[in-house]
């Protein structure tokens, strides 16, 4: 006899995913929360998602299926997923985005992303909405919740994972599911597990969000997990976005008059780029990167100021550059600034020589409409001529999404170092390992919740019952 059929670990989309498939097949369930509230790192989410197959791709026109995701899924992600566990993933976007609309999410719209060759991203009334919507659900179905509870242990008797210990309470179930988050909230998880990114952010590692969402991004998974013999897998898979030091939630745009620069004083990107295309650039260039222009800019830049043909704002824009906070930064000394090109170039530590050149090729390309450079949209180009000049390092290092964790099979089953299932012991979301491959692909971490927490939550009730 144990205290519950089903404990799930953690309040996030796919914590409380997991817990209203499992309650739904009449499983009693247990959400244990580390926190004092519900909702995880997840209720500050966007939300957007990705799917295919959708009722709301086919009213736009369309034409979608998971055969075609998986296939594009899978060549993003160079084959380094499981197949088994990638078609899962994919096949249950679509029903799982239904599923959402049916009871009661606003979808606002499919949009295109960087990676997909369809708009694949749905948007939704954001996280918030989707928590409240998975927390009815689950409270009608009988679930509980026991708050301020951070797991430290898991319990194994005869080789099955049958419980938990919180500070040094413990609780029997017939299965476990892990839906922890992610880990980007733990400077030395992220040494650990994603050295390429630390190597890139240093001090600067911040869960996108800022601080205050730390705590729900500690990686409790991996040490849980790998204590009873779990495989962890994932290692330097992450999303992450890119920010000047002085910016402490998230970055997710630059605008576009930024000139960047490496440390050799070439450009190696279009500064407007998307979030997988900064992974590869930010990963291949000399460190340290700066962002530089000139007085002009800074006087003239208005976050609303780049628009589409129909007047909507172009990209999300952050007030980080606009004129009050930059002359505030240049004061905290987060900016170089020099009345010359070439006292800013000593001053960065950069050769002169080139970024002189660089700067030089910008101004002509911005004045022939043309970026001959990286084919950046010239439009949103702005010469930099009119000093003062000023200077600010950027690094890849506000974390949205990391990857690894305990890995998972197709039925969300946490396997351990030879492949085989740990009894009794189920993840899902951000936590689980092997859903999320090297390319970062947007909308594709709340999938992971969405199709593995009910996943991983049917898993469990159904070993449960056994
Ligand atoms: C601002 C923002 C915008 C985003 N936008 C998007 C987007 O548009 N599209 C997208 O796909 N992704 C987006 N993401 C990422 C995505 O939202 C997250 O990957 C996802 O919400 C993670 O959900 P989760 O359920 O796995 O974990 P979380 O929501 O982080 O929940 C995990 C919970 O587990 C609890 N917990 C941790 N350890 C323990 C323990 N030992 N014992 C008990 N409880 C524990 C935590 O306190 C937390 O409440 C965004 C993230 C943020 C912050």
């Amino acid at each position: 006899m144990t205290d519950v059929d089903v404990i799930v670990l953690g309040s996030g989309f796919a914590g409380l995913r997991a817990a209203v498939a499992a309650s739904a097949t009449g499983a009693s369930v247990l959400v244990v929360e580390a926190q004092n509230e519900l909702g995880g790192r997840s209720r500050f989410s966007w939300a957007n998602i990705m799917g295919a197959g959708t009722r709301f791709q086919a009213e736009l026109g369309i034409q979608d299926s998971a055969e075609a995701m998986y296939e594009q899924y899978m060549r993003l992600n160079a084959f380094r997923l499981d197949a088994s566990v990638a078609w899962a993933l994919c096949a249950g976007t679509g029903p799982e985005i239904e599923w959402l609309a049916d009871n009661g999410a606003d979808i606002r719209g499919v949009v295109p992303n960087e990676s997909f060759e369809v708009p694949r991203i749905h948007r939704t009334g954001g996280g918030q909405q989707l928590i409240e919507l998975l927390l009815k659900l689950a409270r009608a179905q009988g679930v509980d919740f026991a708050l301020n509870h951070r797991v430290d242990r898991l319990l194994v008797e005869d080789g099955r994972v049958c419980g938990i210990e919180a500070d040094g309470q413990t609780l029997t179930a017939k299965a476990v599911v892990l839906a922890t988050g992610g880990m980007g909230g733990n400077n030395s998880l992220i040494q650990e597990w994603m050295p390429e990114l630390s190597a890139l952010a240093g001090d600067w590692v911040l869960p996108v969000g800022g601080d205050e969402l730390a705590p729900y991004a500690q990686g409790d998974a991996v040490p849980l997990s790998a204590a009873v013999g779990a495989q962890i897998t994932g290692r330097n898979y992450y999303e992450a976005t890119i920010r000047p030091g002085y910016v402490q939630v998230s970055n997710p745009a630059l605008p576009g008059h930024l000139l960047m620069v490496d440390a050799t004083g070439r450009r190696f990107v279009d500064e407007t780029a998307g979030i997988a295309a900064m992974h590869g650039a930010f990963n291949a260039a000399a460190a340290p990167v700066y962002a530089i222009f000139d007085e002009g800019a800074k006087t003239s830049y208005k976050p609303t100021g780049e628009k589409t043909p129909e007047g909507k704002p172009k990209r999300r824009l952050h007030p980080d550059w606009v004129e009050d906070v930059v002359d505030a930064m240049v004061e905290k000394q987060h900016f170089v600034k020099s009345d010359s090109l070439a006292d800013l170039a000593t001053q960065l530590g950069i050769p002169a020589a080139p970024l002189l050149a660089t700067i030089d090729q910008y101004n002509s390309d911005a004045a022939l409409g043309h970026d001959s450079v990286q084919l950046k949209d010239a439009s949103v180009m702005r010469k930099v001529v009119s000093g003062p000049f000023y200077a600010t390092e950027i690094r890849l290092s506000s974390i949205g999404f990391t990857g690894a964790g305990p890995r998972v099979n197709a039925q969300g089953a946490v396997l351990d170092t030879k492949h085989q299932v740990i009894p009794g012991l189920f993840a899902g979301g951000e936590c689980a390992g092997g859903l999320a491959g090297p390319m970062s692909i947007g909308g594709n971490p709340t999938a992971t919740c969405f199709v593995f927490g009910r996943i991983a939550g049917e898993s469990a009730a159904a070993f449960a019952q056994e």
